[in-house]
């Protein structure tokens, strides 16, 4: 039953749940490390627990299904109207929808080697053809991703910084790249990873949607805002862009629990900050010992690193599975063509500490 190119679909691959590791190995439960999905280790903010709680009152109904408060506050934040803003059942809903709003069977979506999966998935599920661009250097290489648009392109996706090689790519040069794209091809830029950018290398994408009417930026309540479990996610771009996001979307796509976390969280100012100096912290922390091992590391802009952890390419699975029977999850990523290297996302101090002295151990 169904088209070839959704049979043809490999499930997405998500970090392997704490109590599944422990059914596994026989391990306890509480003493599982988690470093696998890029949640923030803080867990979710003190305000945003508040306000869910307070919500907890009004579950018998439906949620608000235009999401006007959650739509004010990033209108606030942003400086964006609101009919500027989609929102979606976590930033992956987003992508999803971009894929089901502006693309046809076997026309094409441009990404780069080593993106996002879910490019490719969203890709494959509507029956687009891919173009993987190589990747530069582990990241995009934005003049190639130019150069590749075709005829039938009607979707790109970036992802700044990247997901799973931590790459970054500065503003002039998505600038420079936006100006280059036809207008009829929408382009998301994906900045999942946006609060975890210093001061110095952060940017003003929402900026560039006032200029460019095929931008889609698309952000996530589930990294520095601490509120992965809740799922909330939303686009920002021209209302010609985000009203067809909005029109094929689930009418309830956000649950009114996230609607309130979400509020409180996008005003919450010490808890991203918080989250950020933990990240830069941890970061330090991980290269420091992967440096004294005498590791590779690809230096990150977000809240995880990819190590290389062997020359042969079972090293990633094998090291993965040393781990794993130590009470440590972390991401191998195989599945992005990277078999000899692990993601790991940056935990509490004792969580990298525990995690290096493990590493340490498994390589000798
Ligand atoms: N984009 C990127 C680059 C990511 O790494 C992730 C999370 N793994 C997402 C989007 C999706 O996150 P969420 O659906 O939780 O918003």
């Amino acid at each position: 039953l169904g088209p070839e190119y959704v049979r043809a679909l490999a499930p997405y691959q998500a970090g392997k749940p704490i109590a599944e590791v422990a059914r596994e190995f026989g391990l306890d439960e509480s003493k599982i490390i988690k470093l696998a999905s890029n949640e923030n280790p803080l867990g979710m903010p003190e305000s945003a627990r508040l306000a869910m709680q307070q919500a907890v009152a009004d579950i018998g109904r439906y949620p608000d299904a235009n999401g006007f408060d959650l739509k004010a506050a990033i209108s606030a934040k942003y400086g964006v109207p609101q009919d500027w803003i989609t929102l979606g059942n976590g930033s992956n809903d987003i992508l999803e929808l971009a894929a089901h709003a502006f693309v046809q069977p076997k026309q094409s979506v441009v990404y780069a080697q080593y993106g996002f999966l879910v490019y490719a998935l969203a890709t494959q599920a509507v029956g687009a053809r891919a173009i993987e661009v190589k990747a530069k250097d582990f990241g995009h290489d934005l003049q190639a991703m130019a150069a590749a648009i075709a005829d039938d392109t009607r979707l790109v996706f970036i992802a700044n910084p990247n997901n799973p090689t931590g790459t970054f790519l500065p503003a002039a040069e998505l600038e420079a790249f936006l100006k280059a794209v036809p207008q009829h091809v929408v382009v998301v830029i994906d900045e999942a990873y946006n609060e975890y950018l210093s001061a110095d290398l952060q940017y003003e994408s929402t900026d560039w949607v006032r200029t460019f009417p095929n931008l889609i930026v698309s952000r996530t309540m589930s990294k520095a805002y601490g509120l992965a479990g809740l799922r909330v996610g939303f686009a920002i771009g021209q209302p010609g862009v985000t009203d067809l996001l909005n029109r094929i979307r689930q009418p309830f796509n956000v649950n009114s629990l996230a609607q309130a976390a979400a509020v409180a969280a996008l005003t919450d100012k010490a808890f991203l900050q918080k989250s950020a100096e933990v990240n830069a912290q941890g970061y330090k922390q991980l290269i420091q010992a992967f440096d004294s091992l005498g590791l590779t590391y690809v230096p990150s802009y977000g809240n995880f690193v990819l190590v290389k952890v062997g020359d042969d390419d079972g090293a990633g699975a094998r090291v993965n599975l040393a781990l794993l029977r130590k009470g440590i999850i972390v991401r191998p990523v195989g599945n992005y063509g990277l078999p000899q290297w692990l993601r790991v996302t940056v935990g509490l101090p004792e969580e990298n500490a525990a995690f290096i002295a493990a590493l340490k151990t498994i390589l000798g």
